[in-house]
């Protein structure tokens, strides 16, 4: 649309694409209003539009993804997560232990991540492990105890969802931000109802999922309505054995050009080992991404679930320091 489109001119291309049997996605940025028709694309034409007052141009969008892609939105997605950005210049580093054990374990490690300097926390009460004899994780009494755990230190949580019929489990314990794993990244009707709630979703990518797939995944949860997703890197597979997946740094910048949502890495998953935690997180955050999803806990030689790769308090704080250097370089914070 024009830049000094009115709200009367907006409503009148809606109304047309609505009579036309189709959805409509709009995207109100500083500089300009992008309206997005989204449906069968044969029953529109671009001509259609292009003499309507307040019309700029009108266009087919190329790409199989439409409303999470760039092209569709420019600007940069922020995502209010409980007055904490992700996307924006700040970046964020969302720390805690792969799985919620005890409340002890968990109280813990909250305050440990409060205290040094996150402003969200993860844990997770529904584990996908590949083995089925080794723990799945508390479920909702873990779920109950970490949102203990995390008001005390005022954090917002993440946490994996794995099956529909917990959704209401996880809203009733408020879950801030929903986690769909690995494993479901293309569990479409998982991503069908995430996408029907207002809440933020970080989106993991598949182990052998490819950039395009991905994006599609993400586009079934903005189809819904819900377009606070926020996208995960965690290692993909490869022929290489020497670590338990290889950390895609490539797609930080090549998801920066094809979407507006943000991107956050979780170097922890990648690597599988805590020594190569501080290499990684600190490669994905010079690199550009907006966060690290991190796997930290109280005392990681105890951990129920991924003691390998767990950064024990310590090992945490500092790479929140060296984090910290690499942030004022490009100009962002920490
Ligand atoms: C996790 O973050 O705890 C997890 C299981 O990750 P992923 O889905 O990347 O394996
Ligand atoms: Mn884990």
């Amino acid at each position: 649309m024009n830049h000094d489109v009115t709200d009367e001119q907006i409503n009148n291309v809606t109304v047309k694409i609505k009579d036309l049997g189709h959805a409509v996605n709009i995207s109100r940025g500083a500089k300009r209003t992008v309206i997005c028709a989204i449906g069968d694309k044969t029953q529109l034409n671009p001509k259609m539009f292009d003499t309507l007052p307040g019309v700029k141009t009108s266009k087919y969008i190329d790409k199989k993804y439409k409303i999470v892609s760039r092209e569709s939105h420019h600007q940069d997605s922020v995502i209010d997560v409980r007055g904490v950005p992700i996307g924006g210049k700040q970046i964020q580093i969302i720390g805690g232990p792969c799985s919620v054990e005890t409340p002890e374990q968990i109280n813990l490690a909250a305050q440990q991540v409060a205290s040094a300097g996150c402003r969200l926390m993860r844990g997770g009460a529904f584990k996908p492990r590949t083995s089925p004899y080794t723990f799945q994780g508390k479920g909702e009494d873990g779920l109950k105890i970490f949102r203990q755990a995390a008001d005390k230190v005022n954090l917002p949580i993440v946490t994996e969802l794995m099956d529909i019929r917990m959704l209401d489990t996880f809203l009733k314990y408020d879950v801030d931000i929903i986690q769909i794993g690995t494993r479901n990244m293309q569990n479409f009707d998982l991503l069908k109802e995430v996408g029907r709630i207002d809440k933020p979703v970080i989106l993991k990518r598949g182990i052998s999922a490819t950039i395009s797939e991905w994006l599609m995944a993400a586009e079934y949860i903005a189809a819904g309505g819900n377009h606070k997703i926020i996208l995960c890197e965690r290692g993909i597979r490869t022929f290489e054995t020497a670590y338990r997946n290889v950390l895609d740094v490539t797609c930080i910048p090549v998801l920066k050009r094809e979407t507006h949502l943000p991107v956050i890495i979780d170097p922890s998953h990648a690597g599988g080992k805590a020594w190569m935690v501080p290499a990684l997180a600190r490669a994905a955050i010079a690199a550009g991404a907006d966060g690290l999803l991190v796997e930290t806990h109280p005392n990681p030689c105890e951990a129920w679930c991924d003691a390998d790769q767990a950064l024990n308090p310590q090992e945490f704080k500092d790479l929140m320091a060296s984090l910290k250097g690499i942030a004022a370089v490009i100009e962002r914070s920490l």
